[in-house]
């Protein structure tokens, strides 16, 4: 089953969803915030992705694509995989 990483808009609470099936970037309904109850909460994109929906922190965006970018130039592809895998 995916889990799909949310931030808050309100709080910058950062959580994961457990869904049963695959949802689409823009189908699902934002699950509330457990740390504040805002249901103004937004999904996280893969770090791999280059262009983030609105309301993702864009320094946050730009820092992963700048770790993402320099473990692809100097690592091979198992150490990125396991550099994936520890972000869970
Ligand atoms: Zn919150």
């Amino acid at each position: 089953m995916p889990v799909y990483e949310f931030r808050c808009i309100d709080c910058g609470e950062t959580f994961d969803k457990l869904y049963r099936q695959m949802i689409s970037a823009q189908g699902a309904e934002a699950p509330p915030c457990p740390a504040c109850g805002s249901v103004n909460t937004s999904r996280l994109v893969s770090s791999f992705a280059v262009h983030g929906p609105a309301g993702i922190d864009p320094g946050q965006v730009a820092a992963e694509q700048k770790q993402a970018q320099r473990a692809a130039s100097v690592t091979s592809k198992e150490q990125i995989n396991k550099w994936r895998s520890a972000k869970k």
